[in-house]
């Protein structure tokens, strides 16, 4: 641009990493039919049919954020206008200004979480970022973190020449055994199968390195190999509504699923239940292009003294273990080893390594005097450590 053109007033917007990486996803295609900031009219349509472009979409795509410097920027801007988007101080795309209107917040939150009480987390969390002015247009967004991920999922599907390709998304948080048997069962019924790790805007749970190293342990060890991989996925504030599983499935079709494998204890699910029938959720995903495949829920039965789905087994609840992550995850967040029913060692002693790095002051002391058949050369690290633990757990006396 001819910089005596230039304004030296360049218009900014500044928006959060959850809001950009929200436009590179619809930039990029993944929530195809919506693939701009829509206007006015677009919005209201949306808002009120659930609809776009055929497809059902359940709430309006717009950018609206909050701040005084926005607002001032917003309330100026006039169709045509050209604006910086700013994030972490640093330009990371351009808009060009279609129109600006006024959206009410709250209406907005009820729009995508069915509810605009401010306990729920996500409403919570949408209305701390959501200002009175949305603005639409043409936009770009430099954002590679998500073209890597398409790369890496085309490459993968051309080498391995899959055609039915399933979905999951996971949050691993940590992996447990029925996570394994959930993924078991979806590589069995298919070509590939594409693991979405979640990976949220907050710090809650456990980190995403250490959630994607522990998925890593597991697939790289126990499971065939070209049959599953594993890609980030950002969990904005889209995918937080109580239509999640609509965006989830748009995400996996445009990403080149063919398939989206869901727990029929999905908390999404609930809401599809039409006079007990579970139909709506799959019509409107037929219209979307990709298939819905509900998985039962999977608990450690002690009587089967295995792993079983509530359907096959027919001892009852008092014989169930559920699976329950936040549960886990306390016992490893308070340093102690989760029983090997509910995860496999080699993850737990994969986490934990992670969790409490160097926690003891002479591990090659302990190894000595703890685990037979230790080699006074070698030296073993802390995963290696638990790992021989957990075992000597396992060690029955003879009585
Ligand atoms: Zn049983």
């Amino acid at each position: 641009m001819d910089s005596s053109k230039r304004n030296k007033n360049q218009n900014s917007l500044y928006i959060d990493t959850e809001a950009l990486s929200t436009l590179a996803l619809v930039k990029a295609g993944l929530i195809s039919p919506v693939d701009k900031l829509m206007n006015e009219k677009e919005a209201k349509e949306v808002d009120r049919t659930k609809m776009y472009k055929g497809v059902p979409f359940p709430f309006a795509f717009l950018l609206a954020p909050k701040g005084k410097r926005n607002y001032k920027t917003l309330e100026n801007l006039k169709k045509g206008d050209a604006v910086d988007l700013i994030s972490e101080n640093k330009k990371v795309g351009e808009l060009i200004v279609e129109d600006t209107f006024r959206i009410d917040p709250i209406e907005r939150v009820h729009n995508i979480y069915g509810t605009a009480d401010t306990h729920h987390p996500g409403v919570k969390n949408t209305i701390s970022r959501l200002g009175e002015i949305a603005v639409s247009g043409e936009y770009t967004v430099d954002y590679p973190l998500i073209d890597d991920n398409i790369k890496r999922i085309q490459q993968m599907i051309t080498k391995t020449g899959a055609k039915v390709i399933s979905s999951m998304l996971l949050a691993a948080n940590p992996l447990n055994r029925a996570h394994e048997k959930i993924i078991r069962q979806a590589i069995d019924e298919s070509d590939l199968l594409v693991i979405f790790l979640r990976k949220p805007f907050t710090s809650a749970g456990l980190r995403y390195d250490i959630r994607h190293k522990a998925l890593m342990t597991f697939v790289d060890n126990f499971l065939p190999r070209n049959k599953v991989i594993i890609v980030p996925f950002e969990n904005t504030y889209i995918f937080a509504g109580y239509n999640e599983l609509i965006l989830d499935a748009l995400l996996a079709k445009n990403y080149g699923c063919t398939q989206l494998v869901i727990g029929k204890n999905h908390g999404g699910l609930g809401l599809y239940y039409d006079q007990n029938r579970l139909a709506s959720i799959f019509d409107e995903c037929k219209n979307i292009g990709i298939q819905i495949k509900t998985i039962d829920e999977y608990v450690y039965c002690d009587t089967c003294r295995t792993l079983v789905s509530t359907r096959t087994c027919p001892h009852g609840q008092h014989h169930h273990v559920h699976y329950h992550s936040d549960s886990i995850l306390k016992l490893m967040q308070s340093g102690l080893v989760p029983p090997t029913i509910l995860v496999r060692k080699e993850v737990s002693a994969n986490i934990l390594a992670s969790l409490f790095p160097n926690r003891f002051d002479n591990l090659q002391e302990m190894h000595y005097s703890l685990m037979p058949g230790s080699g006074l050369l070698e030296q073993q690290n802390e995963e290696q450590f638990y790992l021989k633990l957990i075992k000597l757990y396992q060690t029955s006396s003879l009585t």
